[in-house]
């Protein structure tokens, strides 16, 4: 068409000659094998787990090839939009240590190939649709939603394929006359691909992710331009991959369904193609099926849902490398002390099919990275959480330090040969130190001897216990009470005998444990009467007597 139908039909006074464009986004000085990636939200909402995890593969790549990780925001439905989202993702992918080196909302020099919103580079787009409309490579539809709403239903009703092709594309053939009269009668428009595809050939596409995959060409004459003037996802992705120079871009699977239509618009404008890498969605074990995970019905899909529960950001961003890696898990075991991004990533280790997120793992992985922290980090983070999430009661009981840090060092066992795993998650670790604290302690005397025994053995230990005992002094005097009730004071003695006994030595502890800590399951009685202190143990035996 005639230069001037497409200025009629594309109306921009700021569009540059394209070349200028090349000129203003060159390809990028990096060093060979640097890997340029983005994440592209649509500001629609918050960021999940599935972003998170293709964040990290994009992240990964580029910090481990010295390239680039850019942030840009794919802000084309303004309907959707959400008050804060950028910010959010910002924030949220920071505090899972995953940081931006260029776009939108972040303070660089690199910041060159912008504007990173996508409503802010109508020029560019318009540029490159002019020019597809002078080619004749694209034109203006002057369908409705009614005419396509009754081609889609012709095409349904006759098992046909659905869309704008062929002999369906009946505006790809009207006249420049038409065309300028319908502009000039004020009907809306929107500019579609002239498509030079044949769905019936199929080509071989390397995926760096899925590998080998056979496409068909795209025969579609897509929307590239709304009636607004604001592009289709398909294509701003193209013109902004190549011109922010993207060389990889990481994307879910559900986009493959469209890959042949953005390598049909690549080589319409003229422009190489990135490398491509469609990950595979997240499954979830359910009742013995698998299924994907999903945004409404599974609270872990949410990245909320990790800050809230506690969840060590590094632990999180492990397991997920344990998803999205095949070798992460074993070279994990080899070098436990390691920081994660010293491991290799390589797009070929991701998993080609469905990748099973499972909660119970992420727990171990968590309870491990948690043993691995000193005392005093392990109180930051706690102190973090209980600030944020915490009820007013924790945060009293947490402007104690060194009260708090006495506990830490028992729950986790500090200084033992074997360190306690038993911290899995701040929401859950606050809670077992509820205890040792007097307004938060909720004992439950589930006590399996009669009312004479546990009072015998509470007033028993009670009148022997001295809080300046040692270990194996306070051991000998639960032995002696225990002997003094009935209980075998050894094993041995036991084992040899048990009809003479009414139970261990253990199960005299047990009585003494729950009536210190409220439960059977406690680690070392003797250091929490220790960090509870003389008045509050006694009180304790007192108060757990049976009446
Ligand atoms: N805005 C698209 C999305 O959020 C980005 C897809 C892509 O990474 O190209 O799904």
């Amino acid at each position: 068409m005639t230069d001037k139908l497409a200025d009629l039909l594309i109306r921009d006074d700021e569009i540059l000659p394209l070349e200028e464009y090349e000129r203003m986004y060159p390809p990028r000085e990096l060093e060979k094998g640097a890997l340029v990636t983005r994440l592209a939200p649509s500001p629609t909402g918050f960021i999940h787990l599935g972003n998170l995890y293709s964040a990290l593969a994009d992240e990964r790549l580029a910090h481990s090839t010295g390239g680039i990780f850019y942030l840009r925001i794919e802000d084309t439905d303004e309907k959707r939009k959400v008050e804060g989202a950028v910010e959010s993702v910002i924030r949220t992918l920071r505090y899972f240590g995953l940081n931006f080196d260029e776009g939108a909302e972040i303070e660089s020099d690199l910041n060159r190939y912008g504007p990173y919103y996508q409503r802010q580079r109508a020029s560019v787009y318009h540029a490159f649709a002019r020019d597809l409309l002078i080619r004749d490579l694209a034109y203006p539809c002057f369908c409705t939603e009614e005419d396509l709403a009754k081609t889609r239903e012709y095409q349904s009703e006759n098992k046909l394929n659905t869309g704008y092709y062929g002999k369906f594309a009946i505006c790809r053939n009207l006249s420049e006359e038409e065309i300028r009269k319908r502009v000039e009668e004020g009907k809306p428009y929107v500019i579609r691909l002239k498509s030079q595809g044949d769905a019936e050939i199929r080509h071989t596409f390397t995926d760096r992710i899925k590998g080998e995959i056979t496409v068909p060409e795209n025969d579609q004459d897509v929307v590239i331009l709304k009636s607004d003037g604001i592009p289709t996802y398909h294509f701003a992705h193209a013109i902004d991959d190549h011109f922010m120079r993207t060389s990889m871009v990481i994307r879910g699977e559900e986009w493959l369904a469209s890959l042949p239509i953005h390598i049909e618009l690549f080589a319409a404008l003229g422009f190489q193609m990135p490398a491509y890498g469609h990950t595979c969605s997240l499954l979830k074990n359910d009742g013995g099926t698998k299924r994907k995970l999903s945004k409404r019905k599974d609270p872990e899909c949410s990245l909320d849902y990790y800050r809230k529960e506690g969840y060590l950001p590094t632990a999180v961003m492990k397991y997920l490398m344990t998803v999205l890696q095949s070798n992460f898990e074993e070279w994990e075991r080899k070098n436990p002390e390691t920081p994660y991004t010293d491991f290799k990533f390589s797009v070929g280790k991701m998993g080609k099919s469905g990748a099973l997120f499972d909660l119970d793992k992420l727990n171990d992985v968590s309870k491990d990275e948690i043993a691995k922290l000193s005392s005093e980090d392990i109180y930051d983070f706690l102190n973090g959480w209980v600030g944020e999430f915490g009820s007013e009661t924790d945060r009293e009981h947490f402007k104690d330090r060194d009260y708090i840090l006495r506990i830490i060092r028992l729950v986790t066992g500090e200084g033992s040969k074997k360190r306690r795993k038993d911290i899995v998650t701040a929401s859950q670790g606050v809670r077992l130190f509820d205890y040792f604290f007097d307004d938060a302690f909720r004992p439950e005397y589930s006590y399996r001897f009669c009312e004479g025994t546990v009072n015998a053995v509470l007033d028993g230990f009670a009148k022997v216990y001295d809080p300046e005992d040692d270990n194996n002094t306070w051991f000998s005097k639960v032995k002696e009470v225990a002997a003094a009730c009935g209980f075998a004071a050894e094993n041995s003695e036991y084992k040899a005998n048990p009809e003479k006994y009414i139970g261990n030595v253990s199960d005299c502890a047990e009585i003494l444990r729950i009536a210190v800590a409220g439960s059977p399951n406690s680690p070392d009685l003797c250091t929490i009467m220790n960090i509870l202190g003389r008045e509050r143990s006694l009180k304790r035996l007192s108060d757990g007597k049976l009446k």
